[in-house]
């Protein structure tokens, strides 16, 4: 057993308000220690315990590890000229996946798992400490079960996305490859993931499609999420609550009904502002959803085509910019918001028992993650207990 005193640290975000100011659960001057993989103590630097090591955060900030709970990192290829064409005046369309499944069917299974390793590796470098990704770009069984079994040698949090697109195999019977993807396919991947998703949007795949693929996967064991209401108004969202969904993605075109549903049931309202940053789309309404109590996430959707970012403080700053959300409000949602969109109690917070995930930021309080955008300020990450940047 290893103890470590992280102290004077200048300001630390606990997302505990039993610990500090606000929501946040704010604490200055403070110190934690950590006990293997947990939080051991919490509390004014002043009052800490002695520890086998100690390092000194000079007054720095500490907050909790960012929780990424959207990302599609097995995949390969790049899509250069889709971004160039589209910030050259084409619109975003789904159908720009089809590229990458091209690519990622052509990929060896080391190329896959070095490209999500090499994802991973950069989100962590920018303070990500858990990481959710998906399938997707496979759309066979065999290329479906092969990214999951990918992405579960570098994450616990797995989901089954064969549902991204109908497969260009089934273009003429789209009906052939729901059958496949809540058949065949979701057999042969359920081993390997914890969740299982679909793109509920015009193009591909409608309300009543979508909730077959969520209910067979259900059946088997897998929960819910749903890609919904990104591009054009539809029935996602409340197909999400309706099947106690962890989180509903996106959620960019919602009606009062969809905000109602949000507010009422127990799932997380996921906002990716990289997606509308990188396809000049409007903005969510992160105002509307927080105004009435919806609990809201934030994460990076990395992915090839639609926003090709894995930075949480990227997203954080494109939040309080262009979502109007508050600095606290944007950190909470890229932290325990993210648990919450992943269903877990363990991280997203620093209190005792936490998992000891924490990034100390180069600067004196968590604020500056928006007030300094694009400046590197992740000065060291910690997960279950060791430093790892
Ligand atoms: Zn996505």
């Amino acid at each position: 057993m290893t103890t470590t005193l992280i102290t004077n640290i200048g300001s630390l975000v606990t997302n505990d308000p039993a610990l500090g100011e606000g929501p946040l659960g704010l604490v200055r001057n403070a110190a934690l220690v950590l006990e293997d993989e947990k939080v051991s103590w919490v509390g004014p630097a002043t009052a800490a315990p002695a520890a086998d090591q100690a390092v000194d955060a000079a007054g720095r900030a500490v907050i909790p590890g960012f929780v990424d709970s959207h990302s599609h990192l097995v995949f390969a290829g790049d899509r250069t000229a889709e971004f160039n064409a589209r910030m050259s005046g084409q619109p975003y369309k789904a159908g720009g996946i089809r590229t990458t499944v091209a690519a990622t069917r052509a990929a060896s299974d080391a190329e896959l798992s070095a490209n999500v390793a090499k994802y991973m590796w950069e989100a962590l470098r920018q303070g990500t400490t858990t990481f959710e990704t998906k399938s997707g770009y496979g759309l066979t069984v065999e290329d479906e079960a092969r990214a999951l079994r990918i992405a579960s040698e570098h994450t616990d949090e797995v989901t089954y996305l064969g549902a991204h697109i109908v497969s260009p195999d089934y273009a003429d019977d789209p009906a052939a490859y729901v059958k496949l993807v809540t058949g065949e396919m979701l057999d042969a991947c359920a081993p390997y993931a914890r969740w299982v998703d679909v793109f509920c949007e015009k193009g591909a795949f409608d309300g009543d499609q979508a909730r077959a693929i969520l209910k067979a996967g259900m059946a088997k064991g897998l929960q819910a999420r749903v890609h919904a209401n990104q591009l054009t108004y539809g029935p996602g969202v409340q197909l999400a609550v309706e099947l106690d969904a962890a989180s509903a993605d996106h959620c960019t075109h919602l009606t009062n009904a969809d905000i109602d549903a949000l507010a009422q049931g127990n799932t997380v309202a996921t906002l990716l502002p990289g997606a509308e940053f990188s396809t000049r789309a409007e903005w969510p309404d992160a105002r509307r959803l927080l105004d009435v109590g919806v609990t809201v996430a934030l994460s990076t959707d990395c992915n090839p085509g639609s926003s090709f970012t894995s930075s949480m403080p990227f997203c954080i700053a494109l939040a309080v910019r262009d979502m109007l959300m508050t600095p606290d409000e944007a950190l909470w949602s890229a932290t325990a918001g993210g648990a919450a969109a992943l269903r877990r109690t363990d991280v997203g917070h620093l209190n005792v028992g936490a998992r000891a995930d924490l990034t100390i930021l180069d600067a004196p309080s968590h604020v500056h993650l928006a007030y300094r955008p694009g400046v590197p300020m992740i000065a060291e990450v910690w997960r279950k207990g060791v430093r790892a940047v």
